[in-house]
């Protein structure tokens, strides 16, 4: 089998990592733009990083005002303080949201872009550094963000190997105030990515490695999931496990139930990760039936079957939501158009993405 895999992130892990290792900021420049959102300001991260700053001597402006399922306006608004501020570099702290924006930021703020989703990501972009403050996405570790495109009536990511943070800080500390819905949906966005990396038609033996890792990291937190737990412990696993998952997909990309789960946060509203734990199952058992033995390979790395996985994922989702007919007619339409469909080593053909929302979401 061949394959190639790529991961050019300095990760620095464990309790009080940035205020530790403060001294590897100052290298990045005078001037620092800290991208954000709200829960930073309380959950430790923005003094952090901010009291890291003082010490280097470094000045910063903070944008605070990132949204969830981050708009190219607020990658532009955001782009325009990095510019005028003179920013040196970025750090982000927060969810998947303000990281993703943070890469757009920093191509924005040293190229010029006209349609973002085109523009093809060549020359220099702002160096970053990544603080997660939910584990789920993985976005400290690869080199995508995700906004959301209204001209498409979709999310659509933008991609290229100048997006990867230069380091990502990984302390389970901040996601203490992390709410439990947050903490089971960024969950489920962490499995999903490690299971979609398993599928994909890039996975090869190093992306394996560390998906299993992952998923075998996710399957002993699900206790604590269930009970919404954690012990300090149980953040830095969940963080780690998230990351793993992060690696996984800088190198295989995605597969279809991120490309329906889209539709389901667009129109409906739906958390990523819980737009692709709906799917999830469905998925896998539709793959089960084509390629069982590298299903149950997924399973097995989780400590379950495929029925136990699928039990497991309903218990962390409770009560589904449920679309009408046309609703899934319309997503399934929308996903079959997704690059990730081509990426997934079963192929799905709109009907069959159809049968997946059907089992998923129908009434
Ligand atoms: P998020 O949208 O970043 O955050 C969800 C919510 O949690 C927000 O209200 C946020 O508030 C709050 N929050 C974050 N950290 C907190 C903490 N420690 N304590 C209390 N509240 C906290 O959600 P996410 O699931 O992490 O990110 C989802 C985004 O990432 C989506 O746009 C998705 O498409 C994208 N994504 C990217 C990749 C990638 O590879 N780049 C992969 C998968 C998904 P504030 O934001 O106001 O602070
Ligand atoms: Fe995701």
């Amino acid at each position: 089998m061949s394959f190639q895999y790529h991961m050019p992130v300095r990760v620095i892990a464990g309790a009080d990592c940035v205020w530790e290792n403060g001294a590897l900021f100052a290298p990045f420049g005078a001037r620092a733009l800290i991208v954000t959102g709200r829960s930073s300001a309380k959950n430790g991260a923005l003094d952090d990083v901010a009291a890291v700053l003082r010490r280097n001597g470094q000045a910063f402006a903070v944008y605070d005002r990132v949204e969830a399922n981050p708009s190219v306006a607020t990658v532009r608004e955001c782009a325009a303080l990095a510019r005028s501020f003179g920013a040196d570099f970025i750090v982000a702290a927060g969810g998947g949201s303000p990281m993703d924006a943070a890469k757009a930021v920093a191509l924005c703020a040293r190229q010029e872009v006209g349609d973002i989703f085109t523009h093809p990501i060549g020359g220099d972009v702002l160096p970053m550094i990544h603080i997660p403050t939910t584990a789920g996405t993985g976005s400290e570790v690869t080199q995508y963000s995700v906004l959301t495109d209204d001209a498409a009536q979709t999310k659509r990511s933008i991609a290229a190997p100048q997006l990867f943070p230069r380091f990502a800080f990984l302390d389970g500390k901040y996601m203490a105030t992390l709410p439990q819905s947050v903490t089971v949906n960024t969950a489920l966005d962490a499995l999903s990515h490690a299971v979609e990396g398993m599928l994909s038609v890039r996975a090869g033996a190093f992306s394996d490695a560390l998906a299993r890792e992952s998923l075998r990291l996710l399957g002993g937190e699900f206790p604590a999931l269930c009970a919404g737990e954690y012990a300090a412990e149980d953040r830095q696993t969940l963080l780690q496990a998230a990351a793993l998952a992060g690696m996984v997909i800088a190198n295989t990309g995605t597969t279809p139930v991120h490309g329906m789960g889209y539709s389901l946060t667009y129109f409906r509203g739906v958390p990523h990760g819980r737009a692709n734990g709906l799917l999830l199952p469905a998925f896998l058992e539709a793959c089960a039936r084509r390629i069982p033995q590298r299903v149950r390979e997924i399973c097995g790395a989780l400590g379950a079957d495929l029925g136990e996985f699928a039990r497991r994922v309903d218990v962390l989702l409770g009560a589904r939501e449920r679309c009408t007919e046309a609703e899934l007619r319309d997503y399934a339409a929308r996903a079959a158009k997704n690059r990730n469909v081509e990426n997934c080593a079963v192929r799905f053909s709109e009907e069959d993405l159809l049968d997946v929302m059907r089992r998923s979401l129908g009434g």
